[in-house]
């Protein structure tokens, strides 16, 4: 979401006539666009933003903005640790951004604006040259969250839920479509839960109507509650040809007093029926996964539960985090924290067993034949000896949202072929740790 917004603030400034700048020395107007669902996150914009007020002693005319959680969270505070800020932008006001400039000009103090009154359906903005790629594109299907996890800031710094109409969000995808974008994934807190609070349709039927989009060929979505996965849900990832075999589940513990600590409202029990019913309905589906460890009270039995539900999934992939407080969650009034150095340990033994299970899945996949969508130049340097007599390397993302890097099998014919948008079949060769590494397979020249 906070990668999405961030593209969102670069598209509305360039109708203003910005364009992004090589560094914060050479810009007229730097955006921080803040995170603050870990402690570390919201540390590190603070310290980039003790570094602008340096940038701003020797050029006061720089325009300073904060953007996203930390602003919505800390408002007018936020003058106090950094008086150098001309605006305080909070999540739902990113649509005001262009009149809050104009504003500034004639403002000699910080505005704040953390207004939540966003309207569901804001105007749609055409695909700009600071997004990710021109293949795919996020696509947000609804805001904010109703959950109230115990340890989370989200539904106090973006509010409640609120879902766009169908109407909407199918005049942007085919908006985008025909603009060249070939991928979307459609972005939520919490997705699984879209329309049910305004009774316009379930996240499956609104899947059903992205699919028939013309010239979109890939759909993904993020994120899923693992309490809130229907029967319904699950059933597309067998029924819609352009619904990516992949979905990210966070589990968070396997600790089913944890997960009742957390708030979180499923058992591990019931995650681990939700991941079979997932893999009956599609036998390839990639399953990734969120995992805090050193929630309060979490006990070395609960943190080994956690261990054993990741070895029994094997996750492709997961994030993993140590609990930190977070303000205005009831998490932080526990009192039975876990030493921090305990934290460490636990975190490192997680990515440890990960790495494992995830070498061991891309190996899997070594010499298999994938389809892939093409996004551009690879930025990774070629695999020892794998670039010797081919061109260029080129990157993508599987179905199940796994990196390749592959090479175009040196064809003239293929140079042409390969192009940003196209879905080619790439045959595996090696499994790197966090990509895999193949060629093109067929000359679509030859036979
Ligand atoms: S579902 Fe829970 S963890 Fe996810 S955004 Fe909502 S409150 Fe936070």
């Amino acid at each position: 979401m906070n990668v999405s917004d961030s593209e969102r603030i670069a598209r509305s400034l360039a109708p203003l006539g910005y364009v992004p700048a090589l560094s914060a020395d050479q810009a007229d107007l730097v955006v921080v666009n803040t995170c603050s669902v870990r402690a570390k996150a919201e540390q590190k914009a603070f310290s980039l933003l003790g570094q602008l007020a340096a940038v701003k002693v020797r050029r006061p005319e720089l325009v300073v903005v904060v953007a996203g959680c930390v602003a919505q969270q800390e408002g007018e505070r936020i003058r106090e640790r950094a008086p150098h800020v001309d605006l305080v932008l909070g999540t739902r006001a990113v649509h005001r951004l262009g009149a809050l400039l104009m504003r500034l000009r004639t403002h000699s103090r910080t505005l704040v604006d953390v207004g939540m009154d966003e309207p569901p359906d804001e105007p749609v903005e055409t695909p700009g040259a600071a997004d990710r790629n021109g293949v795919s594109r996020f696509v947000t299907v609804m805001r904010g969250c109703d959950n109230f996890c115990a340890y989370c800031v989200v539904p106090y710094v973006r509010g409640r839920e609120i879902s766009r109409s169908p109407e909407a969000i199918l005049h942007e995808i085919r908006g985008l479509c025909a603009a060249g974008v070939r991928e979307v994934t459609l972005l939520g807190q919490n997705v699984n839960s879209y329309g049910a609070k305004e009774g316009i349709c379930s996240f499956a039927q609104l899947l059903e109507q992205v699919n028939t989009v013309k010239d979109l060929a890939r759909i993904r979505f993020t994120t899923s509650h693992p309490k809130d996965l229907t029967a319904e849900l699950i059933r597309s990832f067998a029924s819609l040809e352009k619904l990516c075999a992949h979905i990210h589940l966070p589990v968070q513990s396997g600790s089913n007093r944890v997960l009742a600590c957390m708030n979180r409202r499923y058992t591990r029990e019931h995650y681990l029926d939700n991941v079979a019913k997932l893999r009956n309905s599609h036998r390839q589906i990639s399953v990734t996964s969120d995992i805090i460890v050193g929630f309060p009270g979490e006990t070395r039995t609960d943190f080994e539960a956690t261990l054993g539900l990741m070895q029994q999934v094997e996750f492709d992939s997961v994030f993993a985090f140590m609990y930190s407080d977070r303000p205005n969650t009831p998490a932080r009034l526990l009192s039975d924290k876990v030493p921090e150095r305990e934290k460490r340990e636990r975190l490192h033994a997680v990515l440890a067993l990960q790495d494992g299970i995830t070498a061991a899945k891309h190996q899997s996949l070594v010499g298999s034949v994938q389809e892939v969508l093409a996004e551009g130049f690879s930025k990774r340097p070629a695999a020892a000896g794998a670039a010797e007599g081919f061109g260029q390397q080129w990157t993508g993302r599987t179905r199940g949202n796994k990196i390749v890097h592959f090479f175009d099998a040196g064809s003239d014919a293929n140079a042409d072929f390969i192009r940003p948008g196209r879905l080619v079949q790439v045959r595996i060769e090696r499994a790197l740790a966090h990509s895999l590494w193949g060629r093109l397979e067929r000359d679509p020249a030859g036979p």
